[in-house]
């Protein structure tokens, strides 16, 4: 039987440590601030405010929110970020994505100071991740080296293939793998042969958005299987990129959707967020 990762749990452990740094910054008088910004009531984005702002409250995290109308304009956002950027109290800024199809998102994540880029998408912090200086991570693929780290598995030296290059997921993805010492290969839509090269993978990473499409034929014996994907199935069941039950009995290691690397996006987000606080930018 593979080892089943256990974001939830590893996801929680870090809560946990986050609730303790915190608690020991307000005895030295230091607060934690994350200012959150959503514009449009998209129901899903609606979900995941709701869900970051409950993360932040468990962890004793202030939030401060800003519901703006679908029609905001991208002046009004600009100006708003401009004095979140500005507010000594505020250690993190967050605007949720997508924002309304008017406004320009490049330039909201532009807007946002880096110090406070909590999100890890400002071109400051991909740069700073690139040539290995310190800055804010995205918390999908931050997560999922975490996830790696706790549950004892090696990527120094290791053969890593990554299916997907978006900036979110697959390229910063690739570039911590290879922070890490893994020896890195990055497929997307175009690669040829696709099967044959992530069945050279020790780690495979799955961030390709298509539901179950990564089956046993795509993964080598032994193989660690990373599954960032998130999908409603035709029973509105939670799945992933990678069909579980097929590939989990030839890998060595495997997560699972949901509780796998779902629950490590926020635990990364609150562990910007105290970085941010402590250090005190
Ligand atoms: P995306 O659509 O931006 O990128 C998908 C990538 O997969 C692209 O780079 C594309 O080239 C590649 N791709 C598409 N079809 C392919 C194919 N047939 N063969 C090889 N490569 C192919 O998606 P994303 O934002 O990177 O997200 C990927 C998945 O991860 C989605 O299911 C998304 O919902 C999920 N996701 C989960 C979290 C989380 O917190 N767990 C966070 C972000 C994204």
């Amino acid at each position: 039987m593979p080892q089943i990762i256990d974001g939830k749990a590893i996801s929680a452990q870090i809560k946990e440590e986050l609730k303790e740094k915190v608690s020991r910054m307000k005895q030295d008088g230091r607060t934690v601030c994350l200012a959150v910004i959503q514009a449009g009531n998209d129901p899903a984005s609606s979900v995941y405010v709701a869900n970051k702002k409950k993360a932040c409250a468990y962890i004793g995290i202030e939030s401060v929110s800003y519901e703006l109308p679908e029609e905001v304009t991208q002046e009004e956002l600009l100006a708003l970020i401009a004095e979140l950027n500005a507010r000594k109290d505020v250690d993190g800024i967050l605007v949720q994505l997508p924002v309304p199809e008017h406004i320009d998102e490049d330039a909201v994540i532009r807007a946002i100071d880096p110090k406070k880029d909590v999100d890890g998408f400002h071109p400051a912090s991909v740069g700073a991740l690139c040539i290995g200086q310190p800055g804010f991570v995205s918390c999908t693929p931050a997560g999922i080296i975490e996830l790696l780290r706790r549950s004892g598995i090696e990527i120094e030296g290791k053969e890593c293939v990554v299916i997907g290059r978006s900036n979110i997921v697959g390229k910063p993805m690739a570039i911590l793998l290879l922070r890490e010492n893994g020896t890195v290969t990055v497929t997307h839509s175009r690669t040829r042969n696709l099967k044959e090269v992530t069945k050279r993978a020790d780690i495979l990473i799955a961030a390709v958005g298509k539901p179950k499409m990564i089956t046993r034929e795509y993964v080598k014996e032994g193989a660690v299987v990373i599954d960032v994907g998130i999908h409603r199935n035709e029973n509105n069941k939670l799945c992933g990129d990678v069909d579980f039950e097929d590939v989990a009995p030839v890998s060595s290691a495997i997560t699972p959707v949901p509780g796998g690397v779902g629950p490590m996006t926020i635990a990364m987000l609150m562990h910007n967020c105290v970085e941010s606080a402590a250090l005190n930018l």
